[in-house]
C-alpha cells in the first residue's frame, strides 16, 4: 500500500488530535462528546465549529473516550492512506461501544461525504454520518440516532460558511488560531476529491471574519491564519457594499493591531496578485510567507493535472513574489507519479524545486481517488516502485534545499512570536519567524511569556529547525 512522505510537517503531528477545551470546566453537561480529527487545517477549524455547535446543546468535551457518550471523527478523503487510518480507528470504537450500549459513534467530514450511506452499511459501528455543511443538523441527527435511527446528512450547500458561529478554540496554545474564510473549491485539478467533497467554492462574510479576529486578539491571540483551499479567489459582496477581495481583507485584518499577525494558506499560483503582494510588503505584521503548491514541474503534466499553469507561468510567480517580497518565505505541495509522468517530467519538478528553493515541501505519492477526473481519465500507470523512488529523490531534495535555506539564515536576528516551550525541554521557548521558520532558544532570566515578541539572532540551525539567542 502506498504512504505518503512529509516533510517537517506540524500538520501531521496533529493527525488523530483529540481535544477538551476549557481544563477544569465547571459546567455540568448533560452529555460528553469526543471528537478526533484527521486531514487538513480546515478539518481541525471544523471540528471547532462542530465543538460550538454542540456546547450550545449542552454537550461538554472529554479527552477521554472512554467517558463520552458520543465519539466522533472528523475524516479525511485526500488519499487512500488517510481514509485507511480512518477505518482503522472505527474499529477500535468497536470495542468501547460493546461496552458502552448507547454510545453514539459518528463520522464528520470528506469520508462521510464521499462515501455517505455506504458507511452505515460498511461500518455497521456508524450511526451517525454528517458532511462538512451540514454541521447545523448534528444536534438533530444526535437526536434522531439515539431514538435508534441511523442519521445522515450529506447535503452540500452553496451558502453555508458557519459566518455566525464563533468556534470554541480546542486545546489551543492560546497564541495562534485557524481561521476559515471560505469553503469549498471551484477548482477542478483532476487529482483532487475536494471539489467533491467540500462542494461549490464561497466566501464568508467578511464583517464576520474581522469580528471573529477582533474577539480572538481580545483574548490574547497574536496570530491568525485565514483558511481556504484557494485564498486567493476569497470575493465577498454584501448587499449594496463594494465587493471585499482577499488582498482587502488581509489588509482589513491586518488592521486590527500592529500585534496581531496574519498568515493566510493556501495560494492557487494562477491566483495570487500583485496586490497581495503589495498588501503583504505594505504591513509589517502580514507575514512574509506564501504556500505555493507546485504539484509538479513539467508543463505536459501540470496540463492532465488541470492546474491552469505552465511551468514557465509558475516560475515567472515565484520570481514576481522575490522582486516584490525578497524575504518571502516560501513552501509548496508536490506529488510524485502522477499518470503518465515521465523520467524527463520527474526531472522537471525537481529542477523546478531547486528554482524555487522552497524553504519547505509537503510531498506526496500520487493516489488515484475514485470519482476525480483523474481517475476517469487517465489510468494510474507508474508503478509503485517508481513512484517510490521518485518520491524519495524529491524528499533528499527538499531536505538538502530545508538546509540549505535555513544556514543562509545563521547570525540574522529575527522577530519572533513565542508560541510556548520547545517539545524537548521547558527551558527553552518555541516560536516563529515571519516567513514561518520554527526557532528555539533558551528561555534565560528573561520575563517572557507565550504572545511576546522577541528578537532572536540565529546561531545554528538543523534542516527543520533553527536555534538561537535572545538579543536584548
Ligand atoms: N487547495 C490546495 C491547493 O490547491 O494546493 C491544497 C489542497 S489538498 C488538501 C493538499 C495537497 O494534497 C495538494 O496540494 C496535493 O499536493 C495533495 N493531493 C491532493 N490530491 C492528491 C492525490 N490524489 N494524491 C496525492 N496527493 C494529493
Ligand atoms: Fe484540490 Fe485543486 Fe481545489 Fe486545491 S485547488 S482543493 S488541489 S481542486
Amino acid at each position: 500500500m502506498l504512504d505518503y512522505i512529509t516533510d517537517k510537517v506540524q500538520d501531521e503531528n496533529r493527525q488523530g488530535e483529540a481535544f477538551a477545551p476549557f481544563a477544569g470546566d465547571p459546567n455540568a453537561y448533560k452529555k460528553k462528546f469526543y471528537i478526533e480529527s484527521y486531514g487538513c487545517q480546515m478539518n481541525f477549524a471544523d471540528s471547532e465549529v462542530v465543538a460550538s455547535i454542540l456546547y450550545k446543546e449542552g454537550f461538554g468535551a472529554t479527552k477521554n473516550v472512554e467517558e463520552a457518550d458520543l465519539i466522533f471523527i472528523n475524516t479525511c478523503s485526500i488519499r487512500e492512506k488517510a481514509e485507511q487510518s480512518v477505518r482503522m480507528r472505527l474499529s477500535q470504537f468497536k470495542k468501547a461501544k460493546a461496552k458502552k450500549p448507547g454510545l453514539l459513534v459518528g463520522v464528520l467530514g470528506c469520508m462521510a461525504e464521499r462515501l455517505k450511506t455506504k458507511f452505515l452499511e460498511e461500518e455497521k459501528l456508524v450511526d451517525v454520518v454528517v458532511g462538512p455543511d451540514a454541521y447545523r443538523s448534528l444536534p438533530a441527527l444526535v437526536n434522531e440516532a439515539e431514538g435508534g435511527q441511523k442519521a445522515v446528512n450529506v447535503l452540500l450547500s452553496r451558502d453555508e460558511t458557519y459566518a455566525d458561529i464563533s468556534p470554541v478554540r480546542l486545546d489551543s496554545n492560546g497564541v495562534s488560531a485557524f481561521v476559515s474564510i471560505m469553503r469549498g473549491c471551484n477548482n477542478m485539478c483532476s487529482f483532487c476529491v475536494v471539489p467533491f467533497t467540500r462542494g461549490r467554492e464561497r466566501s464568508r462574510d467578511a464583517e464576520s471574519i474581522i469580528k471573529e479576529c477582533k474577539e480572538l486578539f481580545e483574548q490574547g491571540y497574536r496570530e491568525v491564519t485565514l483558511l481556504g483551499q484557494n485564498v486567493d479567489s476569497y470575493y465577498y459582496t454584501a448587499d449594496n457594499s463594494q465587493p471585499v477581495t482577499f488582498a482587502m481583507l488581509l489588509e482589513k485584518v491586518a488592521l486590527i493591531s500592529p500585534l496581531l499577525r496574519v498568515r493566510f494558506s493556501t495560494s492557487h499560483p494562477k491566483d495570487i496578485t500583485d496586490d497581495v503582494l503589495h498588501t503583504m510588503n505594505q504591513y509589517e505584521n502580514i507575514c512574509k510567507y506564501i504556500h505555493l503548491p507546485v504539484q509538479s514541474g513539467s508543463t505536459r503534466v501540470l496540463q492532465l493535472m488541470n492546474r491552469t499553469y505552465t511551468r514557465e507561468w509558475y516560475m515567472a510567480k515565484v520570481d514576481r513574489i522575490r522582486e516584490l517580497i525578497p524575504d518571502c518565505g516560501l513552501s509548496s505541495d508536490i506529488i510524485a507519479g502522477f499518470c503518465t509522468e515521465e523520467e524527463e517530467d520527474h526531472k522537471g519538478t525537481l529542477s523546478i524545486m531547486e528554482y524555487s528553493r522552497y524553504d519547505l515541501s509537503y510531498m506526496f505519492f500520487y493516489s488515484e481517488r475514485p470519482g476525480t477526473l483523474a481517475a476517469r481519465r487517465y489510468k494510474d500507470d507508474i508503478p509503485e516502485e517508481i513512484k517510490k523512488r521518485r518520491l524519495q529523490e524529491i524528499v533528499d531534495l527538499q531536505h538538502r534545499l530545508s538546509l540549505e535555506s535555513n544556514q543562509k539564515d545563521l547570525g540574522r536576528v529575527f522577530k519572533v512570536l513565542i508560541e510556548g516551550n520547545s517539545k524537548r525541554s521547558d527551558k527553552d521557548w518555541m516560536g516563529r519567524s515571519t516567513q514561518n521558520k520554527v526557532i528555539v532558544f533558551p528561555k534565560n532570566e528573561n520575563a517572557l511569556k507565550k504572545g511576546d515578541y522577541v528578537h532572536v539572532k540565529v546561531t545554528d540551525c538543523t534542516k527543520a529547525t533553527l536555534m538561537g539567542e535572545i538579543i536584548n
